[in-house]
C-alpha cells in the first residue's frame, strides 16, 4: 500500500522524475504558471500515469503540470518578473490575484444566476440550474487528488475566497430538497467529493437517506478519483467503508451514479483503476464517464474511440464530451466547435452502439448545455445545427436551432443566429452577450 503524497509548488523540485527530466527553464515555467493557476499532482499520477521519456507531449503531464502557454505572454512576464525580483509572498499573491481576475473566474454566470435562496438566505453550497438536478458542493470536498490544468473550478483552489461555492450544513440541503420536490437527482461535486474521508461524506449521505425524500431518486457523485487516486476505492484505510456506504445507498432503492472524469485512456490502464472500478460496480453503483475535449491532451478521435471502448469493456457508461469552458487558460486548451464536432463524430462512428450513449460536444453555457449537432447546409447556407441537452427552461431542450457557420467559433457567444435573425429563440428569456459587444468579457 502506498500513501498519498501531494506534489505542489512547495516540493515538486524534489521529486526524482521531475528533477531528472525537466530543464531549469521548464521548472521555472511551472513556478510562474503555478503561482497563478492551481498546481497539484501526486505520487500515483507521477509514477504510474505519465511516460517521462516523452513527458513534453504526455497527455497526463499536460493535464496536471502547468504549461507555459497557459498564461498569455504579458501575464507570464508579469509573474516571471515578480518571481525573479524576489517579491515577497504577499506581493506574489497580489500579482496573481490581479491576473486571475482577468481570466473570467466565474463563467456562465455561476455566481449570479444559479445560487438558490432559502427563506432569504443565499445557499452558496447549492447550485440549481436544471429542474431535475441539484448540485451540492460539500465544504470539505473543495479540493482534488490532483488538479487538472484546464479546470474551470480553478478559482476555488487558489483562495479567491468570495468566489467559492461551499456549504457546511446538511440541514439546508435537506430543507431545500423538501421544498423542491421537482428535484430527482442530487449531484455531489466540488472539487472532488471523494477527497472527503468516508466518515465525513457519510454524514451528508446519511442525512439524505434519513430524510426519506420520495422524489429523490438518484445520488450522483462527480469525481476524478478513479483517474487521480483509485486507491480511494481500494487501499485507503476507509475505502471499504466507502464501498459499504455505496451499498447502503443502493440498498435503499436509490440509484447511485458515479460520474467519473477521465480525460485519456492512459488513465484506464493501471491495475489500481481496474480493481477500483470492479469494486465500485460490485456495490451496485453505475459508473458514467465524462470529459472535456482539450487541445494538447485529447483532441484526437482515436483517443476518444479508444477511451470509450475501454470504458465499456470495464463496465462504465460513456456519458458526456464537453467543450473547454471560457475561463482560465481557454486560449491554450480550446478546440473550435467544428473540430470538436469532427473529433466527436469520427470517434462515435468507430465504436459500437454500446459506447454511443455518449453525447457531445456540449457547451455548459449560461442558458444551458448546448450540443453541436454538426455543420449542415440549408438552402446553400452553411450553418451549425445546435440543440439544448439541458436548459434553464426545460422547454428549450431538444429543439434544433441554427447559427452562422464560423470555423473559428469556440463558444456559444461566438455564434450569430443563422438566416439573418437577430437573436436565438431562447434569447427572449435569456440574452447572451456576444464577444465584441460591450460589457465584461465572458459574462453572458
Ligand atoms: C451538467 C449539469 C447538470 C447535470 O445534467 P445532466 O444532463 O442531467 O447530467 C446539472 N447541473 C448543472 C449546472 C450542470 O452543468
Ligand atoms: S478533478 Fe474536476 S474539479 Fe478537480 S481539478 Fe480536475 S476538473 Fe477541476
Amino acid at each position: 500500500m502506498e500513501d498519498y503524497q501531494a506534489i505542489t509548488l512547495r516540493n515538486f523540485r524534489e521529486i526524482p522524475e521531475i528533477a531528472n527530466y525537466l530543464s531549469k527553464e521548464e521548472l521555472f515555467d511551472i513556478e510562474v504558471v503555478g503561482n497563478v493557476l492551481p498546481f497539484k499532482t501526486n505520487n500515483y499520477v507521477v509514477s504510474q500515469l505519465i511516460n517521462w521519456k516523452q513527458y513534453q507531449t504526455d497527455p497526463v503531464f499536460i493535464l496536471t503540470f502547468p504549461q507555459k502557454g497557459m498564461l498569455k505572454p504579458a501575464h507570464y512576464r508579469e509573474m516571471a518578473q515578480a518571481i525573479r525580483g524576489e517579491a515577497s509572498n504577499a506581493e506574489l499573491k497580489l500579482v496573481a490575484n490581479k491576473i486571475r481576475l482577468e481570466l473570467n473566474p466565474h463563467p456562465a454566470g455561476q455566481l449570479e444566476h444559479n445560487v438558490p435562496e432559502l427563506e432569504g438566505t443565499r445557499l452558496t453550497g447549492i447550485q440549481h440550474k436544471y429542474r431535475e438536478t441539484m448540485l451540492f458542493f460539500p465544504s470539505q470536498g473543495q479540493t482534488c487528488h490532483a488538479y487538472c490544468t484546464f479546470c474551470f473550478r480553478w478559482p476555488q483552489f487558489v483562495g479567491l475566497q468570495e468566489l467559492k461555492f461551499a456549504m457546511k450544513d446538511t440541514e439546508y440541503l435537506v430543507q431545500y430538497l423538501r421544498q423542491n420536490p421537482q428535484v430527482s437527482d442530487v449531484l455531489f461535486t466540488g472539487g472532488d467529493p471523494m477527497i472527503m474521508k468516508t466518515r465525513v461524506f457519510a454524514t451528508y449521505i446519511d442525512a439524505l437517506l434519513d430524510a426519506k425524500l420520495p422524489h429523490l431518486k438518484t445520488i450522483r457523485i462527480g469525481t476524478k478519483a478513479l483517474g487521480y487516486w483509485p486507491q480511494r476505492f481500494t487501499t485507503d484505510e476507509d475505502a471499504d467503508d466507502l464501498l459499504r456506504l455505496f451499498e447502503k445507498v443502493v440498498g435503499t432503492g436509490k440509484h447511485l451514479s458515479i460520474m467519473a472524469h477521465f480525460n485519456h485512456p492512459n488513465e484506464l490502464q493501471t491495475a489500481e483503476v481496474r480493481l477500483a472500478t470492479e469494486r465500485i460496480l460490485n456495490t451496485g453503483a453505475v459508473i458514467r464517464t465524462q470529459s472535456p475535449v482539450m487541445r494538447h491532451i485529447n483532441d484526437n478521435s482515436e483517443v476518444w474511440a479508444k477511451m470509450w471502448q475501454k470504458q465499456v469493456e470495464m463496465g462504465m457508461v460513456p456519458y458526456y464530451l464537453f467543450l473547454a469552458r471560457d475561463t482560465g487558460a481557454q486560449h491554450y486548451f480550446a478546440v473550435t466547435l467544428e473540430n470538436a464536432w469532427n473529433i466527436f463524430r469520427n470517434a462515435y462512428q468507430r465504436v459500437s452502439g454500446l459506447a454511443r450513449t455518449v453525447r457531445g460536444p456540449s457547451m455548459s453555457a449560461g442558458p444551458g448545455k448546448v450540443q453541436v449537432l454538426g455543420v449542415s447546409e440549408i438552402h446553400g447556407e452553411k450553418v451549425f445545427t445546435l440543440r439544448f441537452l439541458q436548459g434553464r427552461n426545460p422547454d428549450w431542450v431538444g429543439r434544433p436551432f441554427f447559427a452562422d457557420y464560423d470555423p473559428a467559433a469556440i463558444w456559444l457567444n461566438d455564434l450569430k443566429p443563422a438566416f439573418g435573425k437577430e437573436k436565438f429563440f431562447f434569447e427572449k428569456e435569456y440574452p447572451i452577450k456576444r464577444k465584441g459587444s460591450s460589457g465584461p468579457v465572458g459574462v453572458k
